[in-house]
């Protein structure tokens, strides 16, 4: 009789221990995955950890631009953190090309926030991402926002930031056709390069225009065949954010890019390993803070 006693109050214990043991990895899972980062300054941007895909948030007294819009799934998690920061309205939404990883959940993101101007590369054809625009526009027009269809030398001016489309090729392969964006605030500038690969960096190097950044959005996601000695010597950043999943099955970031990368001395982030990645500016003075 005793030892029945016993092996129940064991059994107790032991069920005890289990729950406790659940619910301590559900809560550091959850606030894993919570984990935020807050901006402490007024001008601000911050590469988003959306997985296999890129979405950068350009914030300056209280104005917002997005830079893509992840991928569907990411979505949930970017209207939340966009919620957390306060943001209602974005002043600006500017897609790069049209795969789903760059555009996706777009009309999600239009319903759920004001959006006063849409700006995406020229559509082709019918496909799903660009059905998906067009519903995005209709809903930006219904709420009296405005669409244009990216043009080199177009800018926008968003708090202090001057945003200027620096190349964009009307006709090539999907991710050739990558809007390249130069993000200017007093003399740092940030460099927003999409998926473009070697097509697009020979012909942007070709146009002979001042490619000489600080932080570079590192293009395709440290894919081999972008970041070209030639692109890099042109650019010079000071910093380097490459966007991607984690054990994604493109191998991103490669090893030869990530090489040029680490050749030349650029401090480099990867959403994968230290999620959302800040840079605050203040006067000429860049802060870069992790959410992991
Ligand atoms: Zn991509």
């Amino acid at each position: 009789m005793k030892n029945k006693i016993k092996l129940r109050i064991f059994l107790s214990v032991l069920s005890c221990c289990i729950v406790f043991f659940i619910s301590a990895v559900y809560f550091l899972q959850k606030s894993e995955k919570e984990n935020v980062i807050t901006a402490t300054t007024e001008d601000y941007v911050e590469f988003f950890d959306v997985g296999q895909g890129d979405c950068t948030l350009i914030s300056s007294n209280g104005k917002n631009a997005l830079i893509d819009t992840g991928t569907e799934k990411s979505t949930r998690l970017l209207s939340n953190k966009l919620k957390k920061q306060g943001i209602k309205n974005i002043d600006v939404i500017s897609l790069s090309h049209f795969h789903a990883d760059h555009t996706g959940g777009i009309d999600d993101i239009v319903s759920l926030f004001n959006i006063s101007n849409l700006i995406y590369p020229e559509i082709l054809g019918d496909s799903a991402i660009a059905d998906r625009v067009y519903n995005a526009k209709k809903e930006c027009l219904a709420e009296d926002g405005n669409f244009y269809t990216a043009k080199p030398g177009m800018t926008v001016k968003l708090g202090d930031f001057d945003i200027t489309v620096l190349y964009y090729k009307g006709f090539s392969e999907e991710n050739d056709r990558s809007v390249y964006l130069m993000a200017k605030i007093g003399e740092i500038k940030f460099l927003f390069t999409g998926d473009g690969d070697d097509d697009a960096e020979n012909g942007i190097l070709n146009c002979g225009l001042n490619l000489d950044c600080d932080i570079l959005k590192v293009p395709h996601h440290g894919s081999r065949t972008s970041s070209s000695d030639m692109f890099l010597n042109a650019t010079t950043p000071k910093y380097a954010v490459i966007s991607c999943g984690k054990n994604n099955s493109y191998g991103h970031p490669h090893n030869e890019a990530i090489a040029r990368y680490a050749s030349r001395d650029i401090e480099t982030y990867r959403t994968d390993k230290d999620g959302d990645v800040i840079f605050e500016i203040d006067g000429e003075k860049i802060a870069v803070n992790t959410s992991k």
